[in-house]
């Protein structure tokens, strides 16, 4: 439902829960937060409310590179377990996706029966796990071979504890922005969630991806061909 990110020179959460507050008018079922520290991921969820997710934060959470997800259910109810970020079985990748993988079933069978253990009834979890599985050598080559196996709508981020100065983002028919501020980039599903940063934005097109640092951003397509978008002042009237 809906996609909040940050990169940048300040703690990650409070973006990322105050980003999430913005888009909790549009409706959800449970909400979730992965933040990159020193020592890998801290993911916290929650069912209901954005204050009951922001009320299970540990005290010092002070990673960088955070992502965030309210969640619209529609493979699995609305449990803890079902809620974003989903993680690779190493906890190494975590990733919210808003939309619907239409060939999930089919790629969980399969990878259920190479051995990986799944922890939710999602659609979206598949996709923490192929890209895991990958063996290419960057995160952006990574989510592309996962890509090149899946069928359906989304907008993703993903974080890798492993190269934890980036965020790689992927649109297929479902929104996502990037906005570029002061040694801080920002992504959402909704401007909403962002304006009160930065209005320099992009809107990235579907088979788009992106690589997003605290410096700003590049942007490729599936080919792995650069896209070189640019940022544009955000028409708030659109
Ligand atoms: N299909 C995913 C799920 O059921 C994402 C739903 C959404 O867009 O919030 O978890």
């Amino acid at each position: 439902c809906g996609i909040v990110g940050y990169i940048g020179d300040h703690a990650a959460a409070p973006y990322v829960i105050e980003g999430l507050k913005t888009l909790e008018y549009r409706g959800y079922d449970s909400a979730g937060i992965a933040v990159l520290g020193s020592k890998g991921a801290t993911i916290v969820r929650s069912v209901g409310r954005i204050r009951d997710l922001e009320a299970k934060l540990p005290k010092r959470l002070t990673g960088k590179v955070g992502i965030g997800h309210t969640r619209w259910a529609t493979h699995g109810p609305a449990t803890t377990d079902n809620a974003h970020p989903h993680t690779s079985a190493d906890g190494r990748i975590a990733l919210v996706h808003n939309g619907i993988i239409d060939n999930a079933a089919t790629l969980r069978t399969k990878l259920m029966a190479a051995g990986v253990p799944f922890t939710s009834d999602t659609d979206t979890e598949v996709v923490a796990h192929l890209i895991a599985r990958s063996d290419a050598d960057t995160l952006e080559g990574a989510v592309l071979d996962a890509l090149a196996q899946i069928t359906g709508t989304y907008a993703l981020a993903v974080t890798d504890s492993g190269h934890p100065d980036r965020i790689v983002i992927a649109r297929n028919g479902s929104p996502l922005i990037i906005g570029v501020g002061e040694k801080e980039t920002l992504i959402a599903s909704d401007a909403a969630a962002l304006v009160r940063h930065t209005t320099r934005v992009v809107h990235l097109d579907d088979g788009e991806l992106a690589t997003v640092t605290a410096g700003g951003f590049h942007t490729f397509d599936r080919e792995a061909n650069d896209t070189g978008r640019e940022p544009v002042e955000i028409d708030l009237a659109a």
